[in-house]
C-alpha cells in the first residue's frame, strides 16, 4: 500500500542545515499495523508526516496507494490528503468550541454531503468508538481519553485508505492509553484499516504488527511481534 524508496529530509534553518532522513525504503502492506518506534529526535513524526503528506521529502519516492505522491502540487497534494489520510495527534487537536459531533462532522465539510447525512455519519463513527452519548459535549467537557476516542473518529469519518498516529497514547495514563490501544487494534483487526504509529511506549507498540526501530535518521531493524 505504501512504498518508500530512498528518502531523504534536511531541514534548513538559516545557514544550518539538519539532517534528518538519510535515505528511508520500506514497504507497508494493506492492512498493516506498523509501530514506529526511536529515540527522541531520531526523525518519526517526520517520517510520519512525509507518508501521511503533510510533509515533502528532498529526494526520494514515496508511492501511496497507486499514487506517487511526489508528483502532486500543493492543492492536489492537499487534495489527496484530506480524501486518504486520517489523522490521530497526541494532543487530539478537537476545536475547543465545536461538539464532539461537529468535530467528527469537520472532514466531511469538504464533502458534497447533506448535512442530515454528515450528520449520520459522525454519529455512527461516534458510536464505534462508544461515544454516542457525548455527541454534544465540547471537548472541555471530555477526558483525555474520550477526547481522544473524538479525534479517532474524525480521523474515520472519511474512510481513509491510512491511518497515522504520532504518540497518540502519550499524554494518556494507563488505562485511558489501552483502551485507546484496543480501539486501534479493532480498527484494523475488523475494518482492516492500515495504520501507522508513532510510539516511545513499548507496550504500545506490541499492539501492532510489527515494529519498525528508526535510529538517527536510518532503519536499524523491523521486529515481528504478532501475526
Ligand atoms: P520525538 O520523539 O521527540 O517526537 P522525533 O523522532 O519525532 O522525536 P522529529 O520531530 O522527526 O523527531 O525531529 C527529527 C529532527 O529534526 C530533530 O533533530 C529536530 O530538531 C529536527 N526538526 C524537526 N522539525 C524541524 C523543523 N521544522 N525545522 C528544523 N528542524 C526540525
Ligand atoms: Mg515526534
Amino acid at each position: 500500500l505504501v512504498s518508500l524508496r530512498d528518502i531523504v529530509k534536511t531541514y534548513h534553518r538559516g545557514q544550518q542545515t539538519v539532517p534528518v532522513l538519510g535515505g528511508i525504503t520500506f514497504d507497508i502492506d494493506a492492512g498493516e499495523f506498523l509501530a514506529l518506534m526511536g529515540p527522541s529526535g531520531s526523525g518519526k513524526s517526520t517520517l510520519l508526516n512525509l507518508i501521511a503528506g503533510i510533509d515533502r521529502p528532498d529526494s526520494g519516492q514515496l508511492v501511496i496507494g497507486g499514487v506517487d505522491i511526489g508528483v502532486l502540487d500543493e492543492a492536489e497534494l492537499a487534495d489527496w490528503r484530506a480524501q486518504n489520510v486520517g489523522f490521530i495527534f497526541q494532543f487530539y487537536n478537537l476545536m475547543p468550541v465545536l461538539s464532539a459531533l461537529e468535530n467528527v462532522e469537520l472532514p466531511l465539510l469538504l464533502k458534497d454531503m447533506t448535512r442530515r447525512e454528515r450528520r449520520e455519519r459522525a454519529l455512527l463513527a461516534l458510536e464505534m468508538v462508544g461515544l454516542a452519548d457525548r455527541a454534544e459535549h465540547a471537548p472541555s467537557e471530555l477526558s483525555g481519553g474520550q477526547q481522544q476516542r473524538v479525534a479517532i473518529a474524525r480521523a474515520l469519518i472519511t474512510d481513509p485508505t491510512l491511518i497515522v498516529a504520532d504518540e497518540p497514547t502519550g499524554d494518556l495514563d494507563r488505562e485511558s492509553a489501552n483502551d485507546i490501544l484496543h480501539l486501534m487494534q479493532r480498527l484494523n483487526d475488523e475494518i482492516g484499516k492500515t495504520i501507522v504509529m508513532v510510539t516511545h511506549d513499548s507496550r504500545a507498540a506490541g499492539h501492532a504488527h510489527a515494529i519498525m526501530h528508526l535510529e538517527k535518521g536510518e532503519l536499524s531493524g523491523r521486529e515481528e511481534v504478532r501475526v
